[in-house]
């Protein structure tokens, strides 16, 4: 060691004496510039004006304003210290949210991240008032009460629509895929599962007694505390995958859950790839694209989703929606009757049933296909290429549709020469002639109209545009959180930002200009 440190001086020296040699060098040529000195070796105290930490119109006194317009009261319940008495005062529920907000519109989702930003972002400095928040303060806060946070949801919405934002007339529904805090790798079947859940067990069991001398109980806590929730885990993902098996049918391989996030599920993506991910279905009304509600689901498809929408948007506004503005991944019969019963009146693509796939799967030949079987109204027959005739058998329900069900007699398909061609596989042929329920008809008329087709032109733009701003400027691609009811509230805490972001636009910056316009003129 000190070896090194005798060649470092050495090295040091030689270098002070080439740096003064080219000194006394440029000295000769021509005198030396001088720069003010950097001197970082120095304690400062400095006069911070708070207040001027940020500008007039930067949005975290906008955001300020919001908060403070509304109620608390459910973020107070368990605040036991008050005014007055004993007890270490607690972070106002105000602060944090609007904490949360800020950060969600920056683009972080992170609790540690945001409470790193207390100690030096200008925005979060004020809001604070340069007092640090802790991160577990900050993450406890963002998933403590999903119904409070819900109820906040709605409460800006009410502020919105009491400032002319919102209108119920229509409402465009559109649904977007967030990847899971789980990798594609993180999926199993039972018996890895069952494994894993008894290596788990058998990890705690090993663990030393938080009261063992040899290791800080800090650190024992931590390393048990990360043991249970993985083993919680664990189990939560048997219990999911034993969902899975009472629907599964028996053709189907066995099922396999993730054992990082059991709720999530595989689900096909925009790229065309499959990943871990929920599905956000967020309904915006079209006047100001204002997200009206906001469902996390498991769901890998839209089917579903439409009555659950409608639902969400009478809980959140106390109103039906008059117009739902929905693509095809929304459109089936079941859904176009329950949206007419409920007076609502849906606007999308008309979905056209193609049996041709079936029919080439069977081996039929286009000779004989359905179109190629004449229908007769009088006698409500069908009559077959070669002439034979097909008796109605039975009708039945399926999907918003009547099927009725003609079948040939058995004795002319086993004779006739186009059997092979006409039904290989299950002789005598039988056709299906559906008809759609009233409310269908009125839809498919509905959609020829050029009235209805502008209308949902205009879906895309309206639809897509949260879920563009909610992915590419807040940058919510993967969820920072587990579980079904974590990840929806990390989604509403975006909507809701995006929801104040739209309000700071409209209304709080013009409303700002207008006031600094008529001082300045004053
Ligand atoms: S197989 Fe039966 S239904 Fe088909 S063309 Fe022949 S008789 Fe008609």
């Amino acid at each position: 060691m000190e070896e090194v440190l005798e060649l470092l001086g050495e090295g040091l020296e030689a270098l002070g004496a080439e740096a003064s040699a080219s000194t006394q060098i440029r000295s000769e040529e021509e005198p030396r510039k001088r720069f003010k000195l950097i001197n970082r070796n120095q304690l400062m105290i400095r006069p911070v004006d708070v207040e001027k930490l940020v500008e007039a119109d930067h949005p975290v006194r906008a955001i300020w304003a919001m908060v403070c317009e509304l109620d608390w009261s459910r973020f107070e319940d368990d605040v036991k210290v008050v005014e007055g008495g004993k007890g270490r005062s607690k972070t106002d529920p105000r602060l944090l949210a609007a904490l949360w907000i800020y950060a969600y519109s920056e683009g972080v989702n992170s609790a540690r991240e945001l409470s790193r930003m207390c100690s030096h972002e200008p925005g979060c400095e004020w809001l604070t008032g340069m007092e640090e928040v802790n991160y577990h303060t900050l993450s406890d806060f963002r998933t403590k009460d999903k119904e409070a946070q819900d109820d906040l949801f709605k409460q800006v919405l009410g502020r919105l629509s009491a400032e002319g934002l919102t209108d119920l007339k229509r409402v465009m529904q559109d649904g977007t895929k967030i990847r899971a805090q789980a990798s594609g790798n993180s999926f199993r079947r039972e018996d890895t599962l069952r494994e894993h859940l008894k290596l788990a067990q058998e990890q705690i069991e090993a663990m030393g007694s938080p009261d063992s001398e040899e290791l800080s109980q800090r650190v024992i806590k931590a390393k048990q505390r990360a043991a249970r929730e993985k083993k919680q885990r664990l189990k939560l993902a048997l219990e999911e995958l034993q969902k899975f098996e009472q629907n599964r049918q028996e053709s189907e391989k066995a099922s396999r859950v993730s054992e990082s996030d059991p709720e999530a599920r595989m689900m096909k993506q925009s790229d065309g790839g499959f990943a871990p991910s929920y599905n956000v279905q967020v309904c915006t009304e079209a006047s100001n694209k204002i997200i009206v509600a906001v469902e996390t689901t498991q769901a890998g498809t839209d089917y579903d989703e439409l009555v659950h929408g409608i639902d969400a948007v009478h809980t959140n506004t106390g109103q039906t929606p008059e117009q739902m503005v929905v693509d095809g991944g929304y459109i089936k019969n079941a859904n176009i009757e329950e949206a007419a019963e409920r007076g609502v009146d849906l606007i999308g693509p008309v979905a056209e049933s193609n049996p041709v796939a079936s029919l080439k799967q069977r081996g039929v030949s286009p000779d004989f296909y359905p179109d190629k079987f004449r229908y007769d109204k009088q006698t409500d027959t069908f009559i077959c290429p070669a002439g034979k005739t097909l008796t109605f058998q039975r009708s039945s329900r399926h999907d918003g549709r009547i099927e009725h069900q003609y079948r040939a007699k058995a004795a002319d398909c086993q004779s006739c020469p186009f059997r092979d061609e006409c039904c290989p596989k299950a002789s005598p042929r039988m056709v299906i002639r559906k008809e759609d329920s009233e409310a269908v008809k009125a839809f498919r008329a509905k959609m020829q109209t050029e009235q209805a087709k502008q209308i949902y032109r205009s879906r895309a733009e309206v639809a897509e545009t949260p879920n563009a701003w909610i992915k590419a400027k807040f940058g919510l691609r993967q969820f920072r959180l587990r579980g079904l009811r974590k990840v929806g509230i990390e989604a509403v805490w975006a909507c809701l930002t995006y929801n104040i972001r739209q309000w700071i636009r409209l209304i709080w910056k013009p409303q700002l200009a207008t006031v600094s316009a008529a001082v300045a003129g004053m």
